[in-house]
């Protein structure tokens, strides 16, 4: 592809396993001829699908990038059948300062399908939709809530058009193995990386493994064991799917969340105080937080009353608030036969 500014230490086409990276040309204030440099690792041996995995598209997002990480460094090639292509980190200076955007304020999750003439955002996103988008034939973007949200952990996707794509999708998200799983719309723009890979007609599944700024033992766990499930049941790594089943653990909830009224957002701006738990079963129009105002110690709370009956499944994880800010997020059980 001539015309990308983007380049690649990694021969895509060549077996075994390869470190290196992708380079992105910038010119900052304190280097005035640099690269952005993103981690890449490309495992391929033999026959068999390409599966690409994203970490840390957003930078307060750990939990993917150390779940890839440990992948990237352990996984040898006699266990890959195909190739794995693993990108740990596609926000680097934005993972370093801890935030979800970059120090630009691009969000590169709103910047497909980019553009070889664009901002740096811009031309890695457009490396991405027209070299590795079109050699894979699965892509995990593996994201959480950040510092601002906390979700129950979940695999997710969208409901894309194509039926025979969207059962390959369900069943994906379904390897992940997590208690819940999502089915979700875009509230807050497109331009995602998830949008332009399933445009092209790949098996595409994100995550969102909990938030709030930090990341327990168990979410750890959880990532590492469904990413390499999700990489099982695709055929790239070696072994068995690990099954809720197997582990003697219950059938999975799977939770849609697909009209606006799922997503409540603050009416006003105010200090947030959640009044329900993650997990919990909420009524349309009862309370699920309430907007205090530090300026106005008479003023009563502003109640946020859900829009929708269902379970809650992701909360506002900083309590500081504006308007418009997305407060709770509630969901509604689904079955697999609806999805398909
Ligand atoms: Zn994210």
């Amino acid at each position: 592809m001539s015309d990308s500014p983007v380049t690649s230490t990694i021969d895509f086409d060549r077996p075994g396993k390869q470190v290196g990276r992708l380079r992105v040309p910038r010119s900052t204030n304190e280097s005035g001829w640099s690269s952005l440099f993103i981690p890449a690792v490309c495992v391929a041996n033999g026959a068999g699908p390409t599966v690409l995995v994203t970490g840390g598209v957003h930078g307060d997002e750990p939990e993917g990038q150390v779940a890839a990480l440990n992948l990237a460094r352990e996984v040898q090639p006699a266990a890959v059948r195909g190739r794995l292509i693993i990108l740990p980190c596609m926000s680097p200076d934005a993972s370093r300062a801890y935030t979800r955007l970059w120090p630009s304020g691009a969000n590169l999750n709103r910047s497909f399908p980019g553009s070889p003439s664009g901002p740096p955002d811009e031309q890695l996103a457009d490396y991405l939709t027209r070299i590795l988008f079109p050699l894979s034939d699965a892509v995990c973007d593996i994201h959480s809530g950040g510092r601002s949200t906390m979700h129950l952990p979940w695999s997710e996707m969208h409901m894309v058009e194509n039926r025979a794509q969207r059962a390959a999708m369900v069943d994906a998200m379904l390897a992940w193995g997590t208690d819940y799983h999502f089915v979700y719309i875009n509230i807050a723009g497109g331009g995602l990386l998830v949008d332009e890979a399933e445009r092209q007609g790949k098996i595409v599944i994100g995550t969102e493994l909990g938030g709030g700024g930090h990341v327990t033992a168990g979410i750890h766990r959880l990532t590492k064991d469904g990413l390499r499930n999700f990489l099982r049941h695709l055929g790239v790594l070696a072994g068995t799917v690990e099954t809720r089943a197997s582990r003697g653990l219950p059938e999975a909830v799977i939770l849609k969340a697909l009209e606006m009224r799922d997503y409540n957002l603050a009416p006003e701006s105010g200090l947030f105080e959640t009044t329900v738990e993650l997990g919990e079963q909420v009524e349309r129009g009862q309370v699920v937080g309430r907007l205090h105002f530090i300026e106005s110690p008479e003023r009563a709370p502003a109640d946020v009353h859900a829009g929708s009956a269902g379970i809650v499944c992701g909360v506002r994880a900083i309590a500081s608030t504006l308007q418009g800010d997305c407060v709770a997020v509630v969901g509604q059980r689904c079955s697999r036969a609806e999805l398909v």
